[in-house]
């Protein structure tokens, strides 16, 4: 089985590690021919939107997937159709698009995901869509402060986007922004971040890993940890939330959906803040720690395979390594420690690779991830 992959970063090369034991082969779609994924299978060097590329992309290809969920729509859409107009026939172009474009439109824009979280009954904080002026100021009118204005697309890393704690802070904040369209969020006074990464098959079968809690530092995924704190009070809403947006989508593949836990008068709570469409960086973990790993099951989905268990094995963290990698010996001193890199070149706020920390006892883990988030981040504080 060839699998087509529009991206060809850290995802894909994890994709791929994942799905040549399974004899799948891979195509990548990237605009770089050194990227992390050339290291486990054919790059088709080109932007994601040339026509010409696309095709060499997904020639003779039994399915398409991304691992990046800024791949224009328009292309998207483009390899939809194709499959479309072939129809089911030995067509070199007959291709499936999964997950389909109707998910990365709804991801790529802040305020669409709001809207869409919304309808499928999912909590979300007071927002409003900023285009201009008038839009500004009607904004801070129904949002108030603190908020947070981020640009509607493209943001990624805690990039684009600005807190405003004082309304008089607005303008300069949209303006270093570019003035471009945004959305004006109110400021969650969370406890704690989780995400819920979860896998739907084309028979609609879906399976949850665990309740994921992620520690970001500076706005960067620094730590994720399972089984996440509170995570027997929580885990059955974010799966059905996670469940009605990937109904909803149809989506097929991995989606993972990031939330913010508040606590309140002695009781927690969830509200939605974003998805990604595709495997996520807090889903690392499941290489090791869980029976079967978000990059296996999003290809058997995506496949039309039967999905494998989301099991926890113990207890897991990951701890990411960006812009510098310490030394891997030190790393690989601890037990029940494996790193990953990703073959990229070391660059300030670059996610170069990752450590998993897996074992049966809890406060091991613990210990480990600590150690192991020392020579990571040092004393960098969340
Ligand atoms: P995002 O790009 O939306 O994932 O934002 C990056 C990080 O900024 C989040 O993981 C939070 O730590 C923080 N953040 C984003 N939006 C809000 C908000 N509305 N209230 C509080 N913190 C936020």
């Amino acid at each position: 089985m060839i699998v087509a992959v529009m991206g060809g970063g850290q995802l894909g090369r994890m994709l791929g590690l994942a799905g040549i034991p399974m004899g799948m082969r891979f195509r990548f779609l990237e605009p770089a021919a050194d990227c992390p994924a050339a290291a486990v299978g054919e790059v088709v060097v080109g932007a994601y939107d040339d026509r010409k590329a696309l095709k060499a992309l997904v020639r003779g290809a039994d399915v398409v997937t991304y691992e990046f969920e800024n791949v224009p729509v328009a292309a998207a859409r483009w390899i939809e159709s194709l499959a479309v107009e072939s129809g089911p026939s030995a067509d070199p172009f007959h291709v499936d698009l999964c997950p389909g474009s109707r998910s990365l439109l709804v991801a790529q824009d802040r305020v669409e995901e709001k809207a869409f979280f919304e309808r499928c009954g999912l909590p979300v904080q007071s927002y409003a869509a900023v285009e201009d002026e008038q839009s500004l100021a009607r904004a801070i009118e129904v949002v108030g402060v603190p908020s947070v204005i981020k640009t509607r697309r493209l943001g990624y890393d805690g990039k684009g986007q600005c807190v405003v704690r004082d309304a008089d802070q607005l303008l300069p904040a949209w303006t270093k922004l570019g003035r471009g369209p945004c959305i004006l969020e109110s400021f969650v006074p969370f406890a704690r971040e989780v995400s819920m990464v979860a896998v739907r098959a084309r028979d609609g079968d879906m399976r949850w890993w665990p309740l994921v809690e992620n520690e970001h530092v500076g706005g960067i995924l620094a730590v994720s940890r399972v089984p996440a704190t509170d995570a027997a009070a929580l885990e059955r809403s974010a799966q059905r939330h996670v469940q009605s947006v990937a109904d909803a989508l149809e989506h097929v593949g991995v989606l993972a959906i990031e939330f913010f836990v508040v606590e309140e008068a002695g009781s927690v709570r969830l509200i939605a803040n974003e998805m990604a469409p595709r495997v996520h960086n807090s889903g690392h973990w499941t290489i090791e720690g869980a029976v079967t790993s978000q990059f296996a099951n999003h290809l058997r989905a995506v496949a039309g395979l039967p999905l494998g268990s989301t099991a926890l094995r113990g207890a897991a963290a990951m701890v990411n390594l960006v812009g510098d990698v310490p030394d891997l010996a030190d790393l690989l001193r601890h037990d029940g420690v494996t790193v990953h890199l990703y073959g990229k070149e070391r660059r300030a706020g670059r996610k170069l690779g990752h450590v998993t920390v897996v074992g049966a006892d809890r406060v091991v883990v613990a210990r480990t991830t600590a150690s192991v988030r020392e020579l990571a981040w040092g004393a960098a504080a969340v």
